[in-house]
């Protein structure tokens, strides 16, 4: 089943991703975590979408349509895939059709207003990427699935969230309406208990 999940910033697309997709038995691809893992590695990919991450703006459309069509053409997705993070314009999801077209489009939507307390107080462990919330946290700086250390992404920092919002609003969420005319948008309440939302998204694919 070839999947993609929509939402703005901090709605849960990672952390429901990392669970359906190991349910359904499909790699999980989030766009984000490969910029961010290029920006470790300093390819020259990573180097320039840090300006862009950081600024809490989107990469330029051409980057990452040709880091997913060489990301999907690999074996592991032969029999479907998770998209979590992309595509995030009209632009993306035009080129997207052409690669694979998905089967489903799951929207996860949770108002504004809780977006950005869940994202201010986001870490993300250096070991197994795993996210959490501060107020669930005992030790703020270790995580409590594999004692990996905790990190604030940059892009968590209130100063760059406003814009993420702020470009989610202007150039991802004509994607509701864009999949809707397609016949394949799965609309799901995120505002809710983590495993209240992922049985949501599976009753949602049956
Ligand atoms: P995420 O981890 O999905 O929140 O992505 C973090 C950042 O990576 C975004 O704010 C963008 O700067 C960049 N990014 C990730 N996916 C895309 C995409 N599909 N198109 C453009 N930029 C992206």
């Amino acid at each position: 089943m070839k999947l993609i999940f929509l939402g703005p910033p901090g709605a849960g697309k990672g952390t429901q991703a990392t669970g359906v997709s190991s349910h359904l038995r499909v790699p999980h691809i989030s766009t984000g975590d490969m910029f961010r893992s290029a920006i470790k590695n300093q390819t020259p990919t990573g180097l320039e979408a840090k300006r862009y991450m950081d600024a809490g703006q989107l990469v330029p459309d051409s980057v990452v349509i040709a880091m997913v069509e060489e990301r999907l053409a690999m074996e592991d997705c032969a029999n479907g895939y998770l998209l979590d993070g992309f595509p995030r314009t009209v632009e993306q999801a035009e080129a997207l059709e052409k690669i694979a077209a998905p089967d489903a489009v799951i929207d996860i939507e949770v108002p504004d207003e809780k977006l950005l307390d869940r994202l201010t107080g986001r870490r993300v462990c250096t070991k197994c990427s795993g996210t959490f919330h501060i107020s669930k946290l005992a030790d703020e700086k270790l995580c409590p699935v594999c004692g990996g250390e905790l990190y604030q992404r940059d892009d968590d920092k209130p100063a760059t969230i406003s814009n993420r919002l702020n470009v989610y609003h202007a150039q991802t969420a004509p994607l509701i309406g864009y999949y809707a005319g397609l016949g394949r948008l799965k609309r799901i309440d995120g505002d809710d208990r983590p495993e209240d939302v992922f049985h949501k998204i599976l009753s949602s694919l049956e």
